[in-house]
């Protein structure tokens, strides 16, 4: 067993230095491809299932799930080691202790190995749910020649995950049975829609409807289980990152990553920030003036959380940005109207949220430019304001970067993690959040209008930002100010 989780590592850390996605497809050269993420899962479901008999296929699919599940609860963790580590510096900040550079750069560092653990486990979550999402459509066609197979997985899950709640990170699986049962609830929805009955959609509630004593039990369960947690070849991975990161560091002192909060440093620092493929084009908000804030919300629009961030927004007076997905945005172009006539800003977060280095030419036009065309049809004009899935866009002075600065656009990054995408705490995440916006002093908030969590964490934010007297700003506005010259954004 140890054998098998080991070799399990190495191909993790092999795709991790390839800077993609763990494939099921084994120790295959990932090649740059046209494929935008549903394309990406489709061929990893085929994968699953070209396999000789349906008890073969079943095996494929339920190792594929441990493997997914085992990267989940590692990044899982590096959020409880994060909340511990912020919480002593907080609990300094709160005591009148003035924090040192040194605290900052731990602080940088911690953000940094939990930047590295969330963007590999976003994106094995999102494929994740993929496949689940092609097992249950292909569980409820009886004309799908793996049709058995997929019934069989479905029906399965539960107690997968029950096992799963015994034997792991609490938590992590709490957080997991609610982001399956979103794909549950889609799939219940369509077949209302169409007024046919499904064959089987399972229900994950009760692995996640759980009390409030329970989901904190869980959350406590999970803080000591990052502590305790024993050092696995995927932390020396993310030391070797980390020191390799100082190195470029020197060489990319326009990168503003690694720039701590600095009163003495005045925000106009950074006058010359505009379009370009380096670190003048790429903005975090640590230069942003004393603070002040702007608050943006990735990957929707959804039908209901998204108007309920408007309303969250709205009621405490305060602005944000939206970066959308083209292929949501035509879903919901009335949203897309509402939030223009409600003054919120709009920018760009691609067209499917593909892994953007992962594509060739062909795929990066798609999530570029086609995102923009999309883009300017609904909203009226182009966008100036973009954010790379999972943040990720390849180093400074990338092809992807250069895409984003020919489309005049300026790359948003964020400066305080929420993680309300892994974490189904509202309580949780708005402490994570305020805590760091205390500790860093100003920038930008990362929130997802997708989650009905993020929506609960942002409303308890509001109102700490509003005791705090933090200001909340239209990001185009902040920026303008940075660089003394205006800048506009839909
Ligand atoms: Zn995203």
């Amino acid at each position: 067993m140890r054998v098998v989780i080991l070799g399990l590592l190495i191909a993790f850390i092999a795709g991790c230095a390839a800077v993609s996605t763990p494939s099921i497809t084994g120790g295959r050269e990932p090649q740059q491809v046209t494929e935008d993420s549903e394309t990406a899962i489709e061929n990893s479901f085929m994968a699953l299932m070209n396999q000789t008999s349906d008890g073969e296929r079943s095996r494929a699919v339920a190792q594929y799930l441990d493997r997914q599940r085992d990267f989940y609860y590692i990044a899982h963790g590096m959020m409880n080691t994060f909340d511990n580590e912020l919480n002593l510096l907080h609990q300094r900040k709160e005591s009148g202790t003035e924090l040192t550079a040194e605290d900052f750069q731990k602080f940088n560092q911690i953000s940094f190995q939990m930047r590295i653990a969330r963007e590999f486990s976003e994106r094995n979550l999102h494929e994740m749910l993929g496949i689940y999402e092609l097992a249950l459509i292909h569980a409820n066609d009886p004309q799908a020649t793996d049709h058995r197979a997929s019934l069989w997985i479905v029906t399965n899950v539960s107690d997968w995950l029950q096992k799963s709640a015994r034997t792991g990170d609490r938590s992590a699986v709490i957080s997991l049975a609610e982001h399956l049962e979103d794909v549950n609830r889609a799939q219940r929805e369509k077949f209302a829609e169409k007024k046919m009955k499904p064959i089987r959609i399972p229900s994950f509630e009760k692995h996640y409807r759980v009390s409030k004593d329970v989901l904190s039990a869980a959350y406590e369960q999970s803080l000591k289980f990052a502590k305790e947690r024993k050092k696995t070849l995927f932390d020396s991975f993310i030391g070797q990152k980390w020191s390799e990161f100082e190195k470029n560091r020197l060489a990319q002192a326009a990168d503003e990553m690694m720039q701590w909060n600095d009163a003495t440093r005045s925000p106009q620092a950074l006058d010359e920030l505009y379009p370009d493929s380096g670190g003048k084009g790429h903005v975090t908000g640590n230069r942003f003036p004393k603070n002040t804030w702007a608050i943006t919300l990735d990957d929707g629009p959804h039908p209901t959380h998204t108007p309920g961030m408007f309303k969250v927004l709205t009621d405490a007076k305060m602005t944000g940005t939206f970066f959308w997905l083209t292929k949501s945005i035509k879903s919901y172009p009335k949203l897309v109207a509402q939030a223009g006539t409600l003054g919120f800003n709009r920018g760009s977060h691609s067209y499917t949220h593909a892994n953007l280095p992962k594509l060739n030419q062909a795929g990066l036009n798609h999530e570029i430019n086609d995102a923009a065309d999309g883009f300017k049809e609904a909203v009226g004009a182009d966008f100036t304001l973009f954010r790379c899935p999972y943040g990720s866009c390849g180093p400074m002075g990338s092809k992807i970067r250069q895409m984003i600065a020919d489309r005049k656009a300026l790359h948003i990054a964020w400066n305080v993690d929420t993680l309300d995408w892994q974490d189904k705490n509202p309580q949780s995440i708005y402490e994570r959040a305020k805590k760091q916006m205390d500790v860093r002093g100003n920038g930008i908030v990362l929130f997802h209008d997708i989650h009905s969590q993020s929506v609960e964490a942002l409303r308890l934010l509001t109102g700490y930002i509003q005791k705090k007297g933090y200001s909340v700003r239209a990001l185009p506005d902040i920026i303008g100010d940075v660089r003394e010259k205006s800048f506009s954004s839909p």
